[in-house]
């Protein structure tokens, strides 16, 4: 069996402080560590470090686990570089520009969104990310909705069924039949290639009786649960997804003491509700940003993911996502980190990947850079020099 060795390794994150790591990134130095078969075997001090057939030098750069992100929406066709700009010269978001990638979607081939699927995903990896959920959603029909789960699951078991992303166009004014198709024949169709099912619970969306009544069918179709909440305004969405168990809710731009307490409650289960902030969203809708330090200082368990979608947030970097969490939400560089990492993690209910200890998935990144602290301290800059997915190095050494 083929074993591969990473060692002169500057700072090792293994985001497990009780095996003798400092604070909550479990921080370890001097160590080397181990792959084997794909899985992490081994870590320890780098002195006695086992012989491998293999050997990375790290080169004094640090060591993560791979970015996990939670959050994407990478299955679509078209381009709405225009609306942004118009955006960005003052027009507001409002979340209607979703039709227009659905109109191109529908008309795309297959192959078409596969290039786009593999294209983003590949993006992704190069920035460190070795975990990302993919959702459907622009597609809105039994058959498009099926596809896009389908070419999804080409590249990642964590497939979203996002069927309730908008009502679209052929049942305006009819919101219940569009649900009921939601309910019936498109989660038959679409649930063979799904592991989650999420609803867009916001105003101009879906409402609280349609959301509970799709993530409730999803549920019993065996689907775990997710939510997009409180995004755009106020609603009900955070505290519905925290009754209903979803293993998180995300946006949580716009929350109430109530939200953030039945968040807070949740975190001390054992199957917390996470509260996932995706920063692109605002900085690319020029939008205000969640408070990440009211729900930290509560204890609500926090991940970081991109959102990466045509309208709202076109970036697959999960470094752009921790240093605008630093920068503009308050969150400690360590917080950020452990947010798109292990808190990611969390959000997808995983224990095998955002964390580095034997027996997890060899899933993780070397930097140029010493520490951590430079995925914000260096904004822009492309430190990830080498990937592990499964323990198969994914850049040329
Ligand atoms: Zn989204």
């Amino acid at each position: 069996m083929s074993s591969l060795l990473v060692d002169n390794i500057g700072e090792l994150v293994t985001n497990v402080p009780a095996a003798g790591g400092d604070g909550p990134l479990g921080l370890r130095r001097g160590v080397a560590l181990l792959v084997e078969a794909g899985r992490v075997v081994w870590i320890g001090p780098a002195r006695y470090a086992p012989a491998a057939d293999r050997r990375i030098d790290a080169e004094g750069g640090a060591v993560l686990p791979g970015f996990v992100d939670s959050h994407a929406h990478l299955v679509f066709a078209g381009d709405r570089a225009a609306e942004f700009a118009a955006r960005m010269a003052g027009e507001p978001y409002t979340g209607g520009g979703i039709r227009t990638t659905v109109g191109a979607t529908r008309a795309a081939s297959d192959d078409d969104l596969r290039d786009t699927v593999h294209r983003l995903r590949d993006e992704a990896m190069r920035q460190g990310t070795t975990t990302m959920e993919i959702k459907s959603g622009y597609g809105l029909t039994v058959a498009d909705e099926a596809r896009s789960l389908r070419i999804a699951a080409e590249v990642t078991a964590e497939t979203t069924f996002l069927g309730a992303h908008v009502v679209p166009a052929e049942y305006a004014g009819r919101p219940d039949d569009y649900v009921g198709l939601v309910c019936g024949p498109m989660l038959t169709a679409a649930a063979p290639y799904a592991r989650w099912v999420d609803v867009f619970c916001e105003r101009g969306a879906f409402d609280a009786d349609h959301t509970r009544a799709i993530l409730t069918v999803g549920q019993a179709a065996g689907l775990g649960l997710r939510l997009h909440a409180n995004q755009l305004g106020p609603g009900p969405g955070v505290r519905l997804g925290v009754e209903l168990g979803a293993a998180s809710v995300d946006h949580c731009t716009h929350l109430s003491d109530a939200d953030v307490d039945a968040l807070a409650g949740s975190a001390t289960t054992t199957d917390p509700t996470v509260a996932t902030l995706l920063p692109g969203a605002e900085f690319s809708t020029r939008s205000p940003y969640p408070d990440a330090r009211r729900l930290l200082d509560a204890g609500v368990t926090v991940a970081l993911a991109t959102d990466c979608n045509p309208g709202s947030s076109y970036t697959s970097s999960m470094p752009f996502c921790v240093t605008l969490a630093v920068r503009e939400m308050r969150m400690t560089p360590a917080e950020a980190v452990w947010a798109a990492t292990a808190g990611g993690a969390q959000a997808l209910r995983r224990t095998d990947v955002g964390v580095l200890r034997p027996g997890v998935r060899a899933d993780l990144m070397i930097l140029d850079a010493p520490s951590h602290l430079h995925l914000a301290y260096r904004p822009g800059v492309p430190l990830v020099r080498q990937v592990l997915h499964n323990g198969v190095p994914q850049c040329r050494l």
